[in-house]
């Protein structure tokens, strides 16, 4: 590439150099041509008028000989040498086409190559008018040797030469250096890239600045970073799959391991069969765990803009007939509209979700069974309450809880006497909320009752 670019460069350099040589040898070609013409005709001129007195049309014709570094030669209409500055053509008749030229009435000039020497010559009819006719008696011819004009031009070529050198060699480090430049960080991304598909997630390359190629190289970053922790929790999640799956797996097999040894009797059978259809259960809700989180993974938001008193209103509304028939009853506290941006039908999900576990895990021998929910306004966030007097959560547990967490299950539910759920409803709100930036906490004391509250920045 870079040779190409510097053939290019060398290209356009030797074109614009020879035109420019060209053009400036024709305009001094011109510039002599035109001088030599003016002297041609002062000459063929003064002769004209001192043409009885030959010693002084000598004498001039030398002058200005002299004057314009030329030989000059005054012929007749014969084409006999009558004058000549250099004195050696006198008296020798001469033909060529530029004195066919001017004795035939038209000025005229060519260039000749003499003994490896440029030669201009011009020609200019003499001309005589008596009364109203008007003859040729002769011409000027003049020759001039081109060779000092090409010495200048030869040394104008070579201090061009000389130029155009350094500047090509200038120009060709400088476009080194700016190719390098530009090539030598798209170099390192290609070798980041060839790291990132050999399996190296997460490399990263040094950042060079802050132009189109340095955020090219930020996002690639951005990328490493994000496919390693991608990959990071997809190693995490099937560990913990797997243990989790183990478990009652090993349970399953222990249990049908104690009843392949001895014959037991039905009642152990049902009570071991029992057992199996438990742990089998807990599996469900492990692969239901699956699909549900596989599919949040995928979700896009629908953000809008909403009153989320009015989002609370339309939960409450909605989960109060079966509050109602479970014997709980919904209180809501929430003043003024308070705007915020979500995507309402999910956020519903995670109210429903809150009040359905509020309603669920209620104490049974608590004869006041209430949720409330409440929303306060602060200076820079929003927060919601979702509060009952239920059963409460065991404070070793509360870490847990969101994580989709089938021990919490295993141990909460049993004791609670058949209440159903896979232990996924929180980690889905969890993962709907992280999704919104929102955050979740909760306070909980066994036997007390628990305390859900979302934060909403804003
Ligand atoms: P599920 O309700 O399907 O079991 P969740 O993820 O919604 O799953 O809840 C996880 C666990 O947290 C529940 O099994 C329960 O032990 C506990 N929990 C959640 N909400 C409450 C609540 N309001 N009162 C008491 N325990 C709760």
């Amino acid at each position: 590439m870079f040779i190409a670019y510097s053939l290019i460069i060398i290209l356009a350099f030797s074109i614009f150099g020879l035109l420019i040589m060209n053009n400036y040898k024709d305009m001094r070609i011109k510039n002599v041509r035109v001088r030599l013409f003016q002297t041609a005709n002062i000459v063929a001129d003064t002769y004209k008028a001192n043409m009885e007195d030959i010693v002084s049309a000598k004498f001039m014709v030398k002058s200005y000989g002299q004057q314009s570094d030329s030989r000059i030669l005054i012929i007749d209409i014969d084409g006999n040498v009558l004058i000549d500055n250099h004195n050696t053509f006198v008296g020798q008749t001469l033909d060529n086409h530029e004195i066919r030229e001017g004795l035939g009435g038209r000025s005229s000039s060519s260039i000749y190559t003499m003994n490896g020497e440029e030669v201009l010559h011009i020609s200019v009819p003499i001309t005589k008018t008596d009364g109203l006719e008007t003859r040729i008696i002769g011409a000027v011819l003049i020759s001039s040797s081109m060779s000092s004009l090409n010495q200048d031009i030869g040394e104008l070529r070579d201090g061009m030469f000389k130029i155009a050198i350094s500047a090509l060699i200038v120009s060709l480090a400088l476009a080194a250096i700016l190719a390098n430049r530009i090539t030598e960080p798209l170099r390192i991304l290609s070798h980041g890239v060839a790291r990132l598909s050999s399996g190296d997630l997460g490399f990263s390359i040094e950042k060079g600045g802050e132009d189109e190629i340095g955020q090219l190289i930020q996002s690639f970053n951005d990328m490493s970073h994000k496919l390693h922790s991608i990959e990071h929790n997809r190693k995490v999640f099937i560990n913990s799959i797997s243990h989790e799956l183990r478990t009652p797996l090993t349970s399953i097999r222990a249990l049908i391991d104690s009843l392949l040894i001895d014959d037991s009797p039905p009642s152990v059978y049902r009570e071991y069969m029992k057992d199996i259809y438990g742990e089998t259960e807990r599996m469900e809700g492990l692969v239901h765990y699956l699909t549900t989180s596989i599919k949040l993974e995928d979700i896009v938001l629908d953000l809008k803009t909403h009153d989320i008193n009015e989002i609370l209103q339309d939960a409450i509304d909605f989960m109060n007939p079966y509050a109602k028939k479970m014997g709980v009853e919904i209180q809501f506290a929430g003043t003024g509209p308070s705007m915020v941006e979500c995507d309402r039908s999910r956020i519903k999900e995670v109210l429903f979700n809150l009040i359905d576990n509020s309603i669920k895990y209620r104490d049974a021998r608590e004869t006041n069974s209430y949720v409330l929910v409440e929303s306060k306004a602060l200076e820079d966030h929003i927060l919601i309450d979702i509060e009952d007097n239920g059963l409460g959560i065991d404070k070793d547990d509360i870490p847990n809880i969101f994580e989709g967490g089938f021990r919490v299950l295993d141990r909460t539910i049993l004791k609670t006497n058949g209440v159903k759920g896979y232990g996924i409803g929180l980690a889905i709100v969890k993962n709907i909320l992280d999704k919104h930036n929102w955050a979740i906490s909760v306070e909980s004391s066994l036997g007390l009752g628990s305390r859900f509250t979302i934060t909403i920045p804003i």
